[in-house]
C-alpha cells in the first residue's frame, strides 16, 4: 500500500465517522428538541381544554369539538378517573375504556397540575405524547401520535445524510489530492535514497517541497553530495594503493576474515602462478603446508616469523601478519636467484680453492724431495722444471680469476671501438701457430665482407679470441682445421671459432661456458686448461651487451660464436 494511499484512506475513515456522528446525532438532538416543543404546545391546549370544560354541559361532545378542533386526541377525565368525554370514541366506546386514574400523566398532573408520558396506546397501538392538566378535581388530557414527529426527524436526518455523503465525496476528492501531494516528494525522496543506497551518486532530489519534506530533501541532497565526494577520495586513495602494491617487488597477498583472497599483486602473482580473478577462496593458493599454517595462524591473529617455504621449485620467503580487521596479509619475496648465487659463491670457493691445492701439492711435494734427498743434477732439473711448471698452472689460474673478477665486479668497462678482425685474428693465429704447427693443424680465416670490423674493446676483443683459438688447438686432433670467422646480423656481429676436433656430449653444453666446468678435467688440466677460458669470453661478450653461443657434435667438432652489438650496451 502506498503513502499516497494510507493517507487517502486514513483521511476518508475520518470523513466518514464524522458524517455517521453527524447524522446520528443531529437525529437524537432533533427528536429530543421537537417532543420538548409538542410538550409544550400540547400542554397550552390541554390548559385550553380543561379552562373551556367548566361552561361545556356535555362532556363528551366538548371532547369531540375540541379534539376535532385541535387536530388532537382529547380525553376528559372525572376525579375517580373515569374518562367522561374522549375525541377518539363515542359514548358506547367510553364505556369499554377502562379507568385512567393510574395513567402516569394523570397522576403527575393530579400531583402537580401538569404531567406528561410517552408510550404506547393501548387503544390504538403505536406510540402516543400524552400531557394531562388538573381542571379542579377533574383532569384534561391532550395527546397525539409520535409518528409525525419521527417522520420530521427523519426527513431531518436524509438531508444531514444526504449534505454528508455530498460533503463526503468533497472530502474524499480533497483528501486523495492532498494525499497526492504530500507523497510526491517523498516517493521522489525515497528513489533517490534507493538509487543512492545502491551506489549511484549521481542522483539528486529535486528541491522543489516546502516545509519538513523540503528540509528532508535538502539533507538527502547534502549526504549525496558528502556521500559523493568521500568516495571520490576513497577511489583516489584506493588507486594511490593498488598502484604502490601492485609496484612492489615482494609479493602481496590480501585475505579477509572469510577466508578469501581480496588482494594480489602482480609479483604475488608471477610467484605463486595464479591468474585467478579476484576474490576467490585461500584454499585455491598453492597446496604448501608452510604457506597455509601462516596463514591460519594470522588469521587467527598471531603475528608469524619470517620463513622460507618453496612453491614450484621457487625458495619464497614468507612473512604472514593479522590485519586488524580480521584478515590477513602475507609478503612474499623471491630468493631463488639470491639462494643460486650463494650456491654458486660457494661452489667456486670450493672449486677454486681445489684448483690452485693441485699445483700447490705438487710443488710442496718436489720442493721438498729437492731439499732432503740427493738427487742426480738431470732429475733436480726434472723437478724444478715440474715446480716450474706448476707454478706457471696456478699463475694462470690466479690471473684469469683476477680478470674474471675485474669484469664480474664492475671494475673494468669496456672502451669499444671498430676492431680489424682479419688484421686480430692474424696476430692471434700467429701466437698460436706454434702450437697448432706442433699437432699439425690447419689455421684459417673467414671473414665476411660485410662484418670486417667488430664494435668492441680491443684488448677484451683479443682475449675472446684468444681463448677460443687456444680451445679449438687444444681439443682438435692432428690433421684438422681452426677457422676464425665473422658474421653479421641485424643489430651487429658475430666472432666466432670453428674446429674439426672432438667436439662435446651434449649433456654438457648447458653449462659449458661456468666457471671452472669441464668435460675431461684431466685432459684440459694435461692441455693447460683453467677452466675459465669460455666463462672469461662469455663475460666480455655480455660486457658488451652481447652474448655466446656454441654449437658441437661429438667427433665432428665445435663452433663458439661470441656477438658484438654494432652500439654497445654496458651492463656492468
Ligand atoms: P679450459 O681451460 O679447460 O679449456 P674452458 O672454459 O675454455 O676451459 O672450456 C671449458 C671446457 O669446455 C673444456 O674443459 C673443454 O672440455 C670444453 N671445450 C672448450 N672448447 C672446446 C672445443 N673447441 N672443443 C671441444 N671441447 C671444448
Amino acid at each position: 500500500m502506498t503513502l499516497a494511499h494510507r493517507l487517502f484512506a486514513g483521511s476518508a475513515l475520518i470523513v466518514v465517522v464524522f458524517v455517521a456522528l453527524l447524522v446520528l446525532l443531529s437525529g437524537v438532538r432533533l427528536n429530543h428538541e421537537l417532543r420538548a416543543l409538542e410538550t409544550q404546545r400540547l400542554a397550552r391546549e390541554a390548559r385550553l381544554v380543561a379552562a373551556m370544560w367548566a361552561g361545556a354541559p356535555d362532556a363528551e361532545a366538548f371532547a369531540t369539538t375540541a379534539g376535532t378542533t385541535l387536530g388532537h386526541r382529547v380525553t376528559l377525565i372525572d376525579s375517580t378517573g373515569r374518562v367522561v368525554g374522549d375525541s377518539r370514541f363515542d359514548l358506547a366506546g367510553l364505556e369499554h375504556l377502562e379507568n385512567h386514574a393510574t395513567r402516569p400523566e394523570v397522576v403527575e398532573a393530579r400531583r402537580s397540575g401538569m404531567g406528561s408520558a410517552l408510550r404506547t396506546s393501548p387503544s390504538r397501538g403505536d406510540e402516543e405524547l400524552y400531557v394531562a392538566v388538573r381542571a379542579g378535581a377533574r383532569t384534561a388530557r391532550v395527546s397525539m401520535s409520535t409518528r409525525e414527529l419521527s417522520d420530521v426527524t427523519a426527513s431531518a436526518q436524509r438531508d444531514v445524510l444526504i449534505s454528508g455523503a455530498v460533503g463526503l465525496v468533497v472530502a474524499l476528492l480533497l483528501s486523495l489530492a492532498f494525499a497526492r501531494r504530500v507523497s510526491r516528494p517523498i516517493v521522489e525522496l525515497r528513489d533517490v535514497a534507493r538509487a543512492l543506497a545502491q551506489g549511484d551518486l549521481t542522483r539528486r532530489p529535486a528541491l522543489a517541497a516546502a516545509g519538513e519534506v523540503g528540509d528532508l530533501g535538502n539533507a538527502v541532497h547534502r549526504m549525496a553530495e558528502q556521500l559523493a565526494a568521500r568516495m571520490m577520495a576513497l577511489q583516489h586513495e584506493e588507486g594511490v594503493l593498488a598502484a604502490v602494491i601492485e609496484s612492489l617487488h615482494e609479493g602481496i597477498v590480501a585475505v579477509d576474515a572469510d577466508r578469501r583472497v581480496v588482494r594480489l599483486n602482480r609479483s604475488a602473482r608471477e610467484l605463486l602462478r595464479l591468474d585467478r580473478a579476484l576474490p576467490f577462496a585461500a584454499d585455491l593458493l598453492p597446496r604448501n603446508s608452510g604457506l597455509r599454517d601462516a596463514l591460519t595462524a594470522a588469521l587467527g591473529g598471531h603475528a608469524g616469523e619470517r620463513e622460507e617455504i618453496v612453491v614450484d621449485g621457487r625458495i619464497l620467503a614468507l612473512t604472514a601478519r593479522p590485519l586488524g580487521s580480521g584478515g590477513a596479509v602475507l609478503a612474499l619475496f623471491d630468493l631463488t636467484e639470491t639462494r643460486r648465487l650463494e650456491s654458486v659463491r660457494r661452489d667456486f670457493v670450493a672449486n677454486a680453492s681445489h684448483e690452485l691445492k693441485t699445483p700447490l701439492t705438487v710443488i710442496g711435494g718436489y720442493a721438498e724431495t729437492l731439499v732432503t734427498d740427493e738427487l742426480p743434477a738431470e732429475q733436480r732439473v726434472q723437478f724444478v722444471q715440474t715446480i716450474r711448471a706448476n707454478a706457471e698452472r696456478m699463475r694462470r689460474i690466479v690471473d684469469d680469476l683476477l680478470d674474471l673478477s675485474r669484469i664480474e665486479s664492475g671494475g673494468w668497462t669496456p672502451h669499444a671501438v671498430s676492431v680489424d678482425v682479419a688484421a686480430l685474428a692474424a696476430d692471434v693465429l700467429a701466437t698460436a701457430a706454434a702450437a697448432a704447427l706442433a699437432r699439425g693443424l690447419r689455421l684459417t680465416t673467414a671473414i665476411d665482407p660485410d662484418a670486417r670490423t667488430v664494435r668492441a674493446d680491443p684488448t677484451a676483443l683479443r682475449q675472446v679470441l684468444t681463448n677460443l683459438v687456444d680451445n679449438a688447438v687444444r681439443y682438435t686432433p692432428p690433421d684438422g682445421t681452426v677457422t676464425v670467422f665473422t658474421e653479421t646480423a641485424p643489430t651487429g656481429s658475430w666472432l666466432a671459432v670453428r674446429d674439426s676436433g672432438i667436439g662435446i656430449a651434449p649433456e654438457h653444453l648447458p653449462r659449458i661456458f661456468e666457471r671452472f666446468y669441464r668435460v675431461d678435467r684431466g685432459r684440459s688440466r694435461d692441455e693447460g686448461g683453467t677452466g675459465l677460458g669460455l666463462a672469461i669470453v662469455r663475460h666480455l661478450a655480455e660486457a658488451h651487451g652481447g652474448r655466446v653461443e656454441i654449437q658441437s657434435e661429438i667427433g665432428s667438432g665445435t663452433v663458439v660464436r661470441a656477438f658484438f652489438p654494432a652500439s654497445p650496451v654496458t651492463t656492468l
